[in-house]
């Protein structure tokens, strides 16, 4: 048994399913979840001293590669400082600062500990400042577990095959209207008949919870005009894609404003951070200089604030990353495609900077649910197994998107392709 197999083990007895995010069990894809001990730039090393090239980076944080030398130092000076206050530090306004000057559709914000407290709040807010109950998400992407939005999401409850968890009681559930990514006609049909109703539209402007699908051409900007016309409130769900695909997020590589932003991941630095920010008018309505509660004991921690301080200072530096991670993805998802051509394998891909897809279908492009979810799920086990083997790290379900990171090499990419060549040979 490896080491990683017995602290597997010894985890389930007090740690339901022996993990504490459920992808991470790796139910989907088989065998036993990995357990690291460090982390070193592109790479991964195991429990039993495996190195892996790493596509998941803490699931987006790692952009610039783990052990990010400039933010473990932040960390490090402010550490002796204490653990945190419970009250304000400046270091908390020199990050929201930072974030408004990356995303001018933020006027304002507030920092949470996660990405589902910020889309939780952020959907409070609508919902308090239009007075309107019902909220319209697309089904498959993710915004995190609050009851409002676990209806028909993606990630870890679309591989579990639980879309619409038990616990989430339907008279809460009601209020989300589900709609179709990518489909235009769906929401305007819908806002057609209850447009008045509706508080918000929440959407991952590019959805990176049902593997990697981009916004086909209009859809975001449809999405602002009706919202325009309803005087409902657009939220750009970025946890996944703000400071990922450009600097400036989603909203900025498709340049849409929207009303409402939430962020994490990538914000923290890779300590648990959360934010959702936007247009002034709506955020005074938060508590205390409006009436929308909204707390948290924890949030603006003064290590997390330095870690993502610290990472969005050093990405802002070296604007360059980003047309540098777009060509990594295209390098990564061209290899691939061209060598499970030569297997025979069907499969397609897609990219954004430093996010990219890989799909097991005949289909040429995936811009849709039904066709993420149509895609041979168990090829992708077999191929997730096999990669696992050769010291590649991929997400644990067919459902996620990769995550390229700067620190990742043109060598780690041709080694990841002739891996793949080698698993393809098998499948
Ligand atoms: C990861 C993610 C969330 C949830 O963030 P947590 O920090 O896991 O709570 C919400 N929305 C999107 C788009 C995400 O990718």
């Amino acid at each position: 048994m490896s080491r990683s197999e017995q602290l597997f083990a010894a985890a389930q007895k007090h740690i339901p399913g022996g993990v504490n995010s459920p992808v991470r069990a790796f139910k989907s894809v088989g065998g036993s979840p990995i357990y690291f001990k460090k982390g070193e730039g592109a790479y991964l090393i195991d429990e039993d001293d495996q190195r892996y090239i790493d596509y998941v980076g803490s699931w987006g944080p790692m952009i610039l590669g783990h052990a990010y030398q400039p933010v473990i130092n932040a960390v490090k000076k402010s550490l002796d400082n204490g653990l945190g206050f419970g009250a304000p530090t400046e270091v908390e306004t020199l990050l929201a600062d930072k974030v408004c000057e990356i995303m001018p559709s933020i006027e304002m914000l507030r920092m949470v500990n996660s990405g589902t407290e910020a889309t939780m709040s952020a959907i409070r807010l609508a919902r308090g400042f239009t007075g309107r109950d019902k909220i319209v998400k697309f089904e498959g992407c993710y915004h995190g577990h609050s009851d409002s939005l676990l209806v028909k999401a993606g990630s870890g409850a679309l591989t579990l095959g639980e879309p619409s968890s038990p616990g989430v009681p339907a008279s809460l559930a009601e209020h989300t209207i589900t709609l179709n990514f990518n489909d235009l006609a769906s929401v305007e049909k819908a806002f057609l008949e209850i447009g008045e109703q509706v508080a918000c539209i929440i959407v991952e402007p590019v959805a990176g919870n049902m593997n990697c699908i981009l916004p086909v051409a209009g859809f975001l900007q449809g999405l602002r005009d009706i919202c325009d016309q309803y005087q409902t409130v657009l939220i750009f769900d970025e946890v996944m894609t703000g400071f990922r695909v450009a600097l400036g997020g989603a909203q900025q590589a498709f340049g849409i404003t929207p009303d409402l932003t939430t962020l994490g991941k990538i914000i923290g630095g890779g300590l648990p951070v959360g934010a959702f920010g936007g247009k002034k008018e709506i955020m005074q309505q938060i508590a205390p200089l409006g009436p929308v509660y909204q707390a948290g004991t924890l949030s603006g921690n003064p290590l997390s604030m330095c870690a993502g301080l610290a990472m969005l200072n050093s990405l802002a530096d070296q604007p360059e990353v980003y047309q540098q991670l777009a060509a990594k993805s295209e390098f990564l998802t061209q290899g691939i495609e061209a060598v499970a051509q030569a297997a025979g394998i069907a499969l397609a891909t897609s990219y954004i900077g430093g996010m990219f897809g890989i799909f097991f279908t005949d289909q040429q492009q995936v811009t849709s649910f039904a066709q993420a979810t149509a895609c041979d799920t168990e090829r992708f086990a077999l191929f997730h197994q096999g990669m696992l083997k050769e010291g590649i790290y991929l997400a644990p379900s067919a459902y996620e998107t990769g995550f390229m990171s700067a620190a990742t090499s043109q060598a780690d990419i041709e080694a990841t392709i002739a891996a793949a060549a080698k698993v393809f040979k098998t499948l």
